[in-house]
């Protein structure tokens, strides 16, 4: 089977939610992907900020190995082994003292709403969120995100969700009401585009809810795990939230979210206030496991803050290079974008086709970048011959 015969025969059958790429994926490793035809891509895409540690690390196809061998699935009406190290990984390696385990981020950021309800009381229900945030497909979090292009059709939405203009503290207190009960933002928003929020700006945000009693809920569904060159986006940015959401690259592909809180605030979500079935699930926290093991050993993130740095140049020649395309850069660790031009966001998406069909898988985020988030194993010269590549795109394209 050919990439054209999977495509005619996924298309004959899927609800088309989807607008994928012409080629089925049959193969990874690293920061390489192959197709049904055989063809080769260098993964800046990475499954959408997801397998962080590359396709099948051999550490992390080892331990789901293992434990698929030993026990896949109990539910949470038993304790199991990797649910265990896993929750007490990331409490000792985050603000947190508690931990709740689902599949996905939207998932986590749903757990997040619930205990940010329940733990502040009885008409104290109003969330707000940013302009231009993403936090989920489901009904709750799609209220909660603030693009009406996810809203449209699917009114009337979960009350209690109000957005507030993105990078203006003022805007946000103007919406504080006596019914609010959390701000929740994502550290650098990933998905409108790689606009990161300054520390400043977090910091005012901080103060808004300690001020006003609020929670304050950081998304790092994207940008936690390492992505941004520090375990959690927020450590390098000196600001502690109060409940954090994760997913995406925990399980390195293996569907697994989790949420986060102290132990004062958790203690609001006792026995049959939450619950999922797979939530935590003994194959996925195995390879979560590996995952926070791997990212924590020595040198790791470190080597993230460097390949950003050398990324982070290497896109900056091509804005200067290429004007007519680009105009700069932005974004944190190995989660970056490069600024479009109005003729280069007028033709971002055919930007990524020719991409594409020179072997090299990125996105166009937000309508405005293109958006870089490989493996945070990519070597230098992985990021040059993507940087080539690209170059190559632009000559043509001219
Ligand atoms: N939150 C953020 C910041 C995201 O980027 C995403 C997905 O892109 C989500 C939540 C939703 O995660 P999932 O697709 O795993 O439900």
């Amino acid at each position: 089977m050919n990439n054209h015969e999977w495509a005619a025969r996924g298309n004959a059958v899927f609800i088309g939610t989807y607008n994928r790429f012409p080629a089925a994926m049959v193969r990874g490793s690293g920061c390489r992907l192959w197709d049904a035809d055989g063809r080769e891509y260098l993964d800046f895409l990475a499954g959408i900020a997801v397998c962080s540690l590359g396709h099948c690390h051999p550490a992390v196809t080892e331990a789901i190995r293992r434990q698929a061998g030993a026990l896949v699935h109990v539910s949470n009406l038993f304790h199991t082994q990797p649910q265990i190290e896993l929750a007490e990984l990331l409490v000792k390696n985050s603000f947190a003292d508690r931990v709740f385990m689902g599949n996905s981020g939207a998932e986590a950021n749903e757990a997040a709403i619930k205990l940010a309800r329940i733990h502040s009381g009885p008409g104290k229900f109003e969330i707000i969120s940013l302009s231009g945030s993403f936090h989920g497909r489901t009904l709750a979090t799609v209220a909660a995100t603030g693009q009406p292009k996810f809203h449209q059709g699917f009114e009337p939405l979960p009350q209690g969700f109000i957005h507030a203009e993105f990078g203006d503290p003022a805007s946000i207190e103007a919406l504080i009401t006596p019914q609010t009960c959390a701000i929740l933002c994502e550290p650098l928003q990933g998905e409108s585009g790689v606009r990161p929020l300054e520390a400043e700006y977090l910091r005012a945000i901080r103060s808004l809810c300690d001020h006003h009693g609020l929670l304050l809920i950081f998304d790092e569904v994207q940008t936690g795990l390492g992505r941004t060159g520090t375990l959690f986006a927020h450590e390098q940015l000196g600001v502690t939230p109060d409940i954090m959401t994760l997913a995406k690259a925990l399980g390195n592909g293996l569907p697994i979210g989790a949420m986060l809180t102290t132990e004062k605030i958790a203690a609001s979500l006792v026995v049959g206030t939450h619950a999922s079935t797979f939530g935590g699930n003994p194959v996925a926290a195995a390879a979560a496991v590996e995952v926070l093991k791997i990212m924590l050993a020595d040198g790791f993130l470190a080597s993230v803050q460097k390949k950003s740095r050398y990324f982070i140049g290497r896109l900056q020649e091509v804005a200067a290079r290429y004007p007519q395309w680009a105009t700069g850069v932005r974004g944190r660790g190995l989660l970056l974008g490069l600024l479009l031009t109005e003729k280069g966001v007028a033709q971002g998406m055919e930007i990524v086709e020719q991409m594409f069909a020179q072997g090299a898988l990125i996105n166009f985020a937000g309508n405005r970048v293109l958006r870089f988030v490989p493996p945070l194993i990519v070597s230098e010269a992985e990021i040059d011959a993507l940087v080539a590549k690209l170059c190559q795109v632009f000559d043509q394209l001219a």
